[in-house]
């Protein structure tokens, strides 16, 4: 047990995605102690996953070890291991293992995972890009089907064509990645002609959050990039070599990349609180988790939080994740001081999606001005520079790799995508992350509405 028994506080955080770092790094720089719990020893920074399945970033760049996030943070305790079982009584957590967690205080920031509807075949066959890992094994199943191919072009030709499941800014930035990837390995004379890249979604338009400004050019450009797009009909099955749809067609590919949905990370549901849209937690205003657990909070992807305009729950945002895991951190420090929990209050910072070298999409302002190009990935940049900033000081790094990224002719980069171009961190060589492409575990997972 690692609780204060003279009643001193201590904030237990199951997570240390966006949320959570967000969470423990605010209470840590009030020296409170915190005990922060991962499987894994890293953070991981989805919006760049893409880049990483794609041979464009090493895994290493975008997981960065919560030890060396926290070294100015000497009251932050990092646990790596699996959460097995969540009491909000106790306010505890047991681990696997056996050993048992707990605190003044339970922050749960567990994330999500990719949501198949049930759809036959897809959690075994479809590759979900939701981890650093999920990225890595997508990059590996990719280079080997085409490295084993060789030269026989029938092999390649069925090597080299992928379905991605999902209009979404997940299924049309990771579209429009693959797309480029292929024609620039074609262009390379490494493959006899780029893959088909078939983006499939039950919708009418692509990026339906978005106006309709946006559909037309998410469509324009992935169709520009090669993608060829199949709207109004979904996936009825996978399988290792084809893809069923509802309208009855198939097609044949052995990389179904899966960017259909998500929800809450199966532990949220053996918690025992109630849970809403998506499997997630129904946070309150305070972003507590009820009237009866007044020191229990669920932030960030495994939580629904209402929005203070709306009441409707707020999208599964890297930003919506950060400063509500901040907002809780400061709740804590209120209620330590006497004061009640505030509302939270999200600074919407708009939607923006980047589909491909020199082509992204962004909505921003009040009255959500639409912006393409380089004015769209400059809007980008600063959004995700600042989301970064939570788990990594040089940012600056991140921006020059960006803007040559976003610039730059990708043929030359993925000639040889074992030594992709890297984002120069500047952390020691003896803090890698440890990224294992090993499915996580999958005991504690347990079905929602
Ligand atoms: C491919 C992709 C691209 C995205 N792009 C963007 C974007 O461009 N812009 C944007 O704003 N947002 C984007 N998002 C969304 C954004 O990344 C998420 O909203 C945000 O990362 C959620 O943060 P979180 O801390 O709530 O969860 P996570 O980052 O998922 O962190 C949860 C943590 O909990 C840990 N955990 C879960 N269960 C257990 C357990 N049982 N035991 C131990 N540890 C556990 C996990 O290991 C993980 O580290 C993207 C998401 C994806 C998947």
């Amino acid at each position: 047990m690692t609780g204060q028994p003279d009643g001193a506080p201590c904030v237990v955080v199951l997570g240390g995605g966006l949320a959570g770092v967000a969470c423990a790094h605010r209470l840590g720089d009030e020296g409170i102690p915190v005990t922060l719990v991962d499987r894994h020893d890293y953070h991981q920074f989805q919006p760049l996953l893409y880049q990483v399945a794609t041979s464009q970033l090493p895994a290493e760049d975008v997981a960065r070890p919560h030890r060396t996030i926290f070294r100015e943070h000497p009251t932050v305790e990092v646990r790596t291991a699996e959460v097995t079982e969540v009491d909000v009584e106790a306010r505890s957590l047991t681990l696997a293992g056996g050993d048992v967690v707990d605190g003044s205080h339970l922050v749960i920031a567990a994330g999500g995972r990719a949501e198949y509807f049930g759809v036959p075949g897809a959690a075994e066959h479809a590759f979900p890009l939701y981890s650093v890992a999920d990225a890595e094994r997508l990059r590996l199943h990719f280079r080997e089907l085409f490295v084993s191919a060789g030269k026989d072009e029938q092999a390649l030709a069925d090597a080299l064509d992928v379905v991605v499941v999902g209009g979404g800014p997940t299924g049309v930035e990771v579209a429009g990645a693959f797309a480029e990837l292929t024609h620039a390995l074609a262009a390379l004379g490494d493959i006899p002609r780029p893959g088909r890249i078939i983006l499939v979604d039950r919708g009418t338009a692509l990026l339906g959050a978005f106006s309709e400004k946006s559909h037309r050019y998410a469509q324009e450009r992935l169709t520009k990039e090669g993608a060829e797009i199949r709207l109004g009909t979904g996936v009825a099955a996978v399988h290792p070599d084809r893809v069923e749809l509802d309208d009855g067609s198939v097609i044949p590919t052995r990389t179904v990349i899966w960017g259909g949905g998500e929800s809450a990370a199966p532990i949220a549901a053996a918690a025992g609180l109630p849970t809403g849209r998506g499997g997630r937690i129904d946070v309150r205003a305070d972003l507590t988790v009820d009237d009866d657990h007044p020191h229990v909070y669920a932030v960030g992807d495994v939580a629904n939080i209402p929005s203070k305009k709306s009441g409707r729950p707020l999208p599964q945002l890297g930003s919506v994740a950060q400063q509500s895991g901040r907002w809780v951190g400061d709740n804590i420090l209120r209620e330590l001081d006497g004061k009640p929990a505030h509302p939270f209050e999200y600074k919407d910072k708009g939607i923006m999606a980047m589909i491909g070298r020199n082509a992204a999409v962004a909505e921003v302002g009040k009255y959500r001005h639409q912006v393409e190009g380089p004015v769209a990935f400059a809007a980008w940049l600063g959004v995700h520079a600042m989301l970064l900033s939570g788990a990594h000081s040089k940012t600056d790094a991140f921006l020059a790799w960006a803007w040559e990224y976003f610039d730059r002719d990708h043929a030359a980069v993925v000639e040889s995508s074992t030594t992709p171009q890297r984002i120069a961190w500047g952390d020691d060589a003896a803090d890698e992350p440890h990224i294992s492409v090993e499915r996580e575990p999958r005991s504690v997972d347990v079905g929602h509405p």
